[in-house]
């Protein structure tokens, strides 16, 4: 009976693939262990993905990447940001307060950052290493085109998090980042990529510090 069980549910652990992959095989388990043996077929659909989505943060640190699954805060570092820190701030509280999947808080002393905020003479731009990791240039060639400093923060956060460039696009849209010009001074993300963002960290596998970066020129 078990072994049938395993088979009609295979087609059911294939399809979670693309989210569980990343996630060690000894933490999936013992999941698809009690899943066999617990619940009924129908229910254990639902139940599979509420403990996939409660796994992140129950499941034991093995490995740099699951300590950041189960934390789902990014800790940031802009000891590097000059005269933006306090923009920093305020493009940080824009995504702590729009978002509950994920936070961001400064990095403690001696804590290793999963990103940096530096400013540099450049154009604006993130070089994300990962989902919740990378680099942000806060350039002050935009700055000085007379950008809005507090969107400039929340947008190139925003790529930290996970969100593409959407351009052209309105001042409503956090994304559309330049393209909406220096009039606009929205730093907030709309209905759509606040969801993005929490689709990015509410699933089981949050990873971070992967090799290939992304730089985003805006
Ligand atoms: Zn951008």
């Amino acid at each position: 009976m078990a072994v049938r069980h395993v088979h009609v549910q295979k087609p059911e652990a294939r399809s979670q693939k693309p989210e569980a992959q990343k996630v060690p095989s000894p933490t999936r388990r013992p999941i698809v262990t009690s899943r066999r043996l617990v619940r009924a077929l129908p229910a254990a659909v639902a139940a599979t993905l509420a403990l996939a989505g409660g796994q992140a943060v129950a499941a034991p640190a093995a490995g740099p990447q699951a300590e950041h699954a189960a934390a789902r805060v990014v800790t940031y570092d802009a000891s590097g940001a000059a005269e933006f820190k306090d923009a920093v701030s305020k493009g940080v509280a824009v995504w702590n307060e729009s978002v509950t999947n994920v936070q961001l808080k400064p990095a403690t002393s001696g804590q290793r950052a999963n990103v940096r905020i530096v400013a540099d003479d450049g154009w604006p731009r993130a070089a994300v290493d990962g989902l919740g990791s990378g680099t942000v240039y806060f350039g002050r060639q935009a700055v000085d085109q007379g950008y809005n400093t507090v969107r400039i923060s929340s947008h190139e956060l925003g790529h930290i998090l996970g969100l593409p460039d959407k351009k052209p696009g309105p001042c409503s849209s956090l994304m559309s980042g330049s393209t909406a010009g220096t009039s606009c001074a929205n730093p907030n993300p709309d209905a759509s990529e606040k969801a993005e963002v929490e689709d990015n960290f509410g699933g089981a596998a949050v990873t971070s510090g992967t090799a290939r970066t992304t730089v985003y020129a805006d």
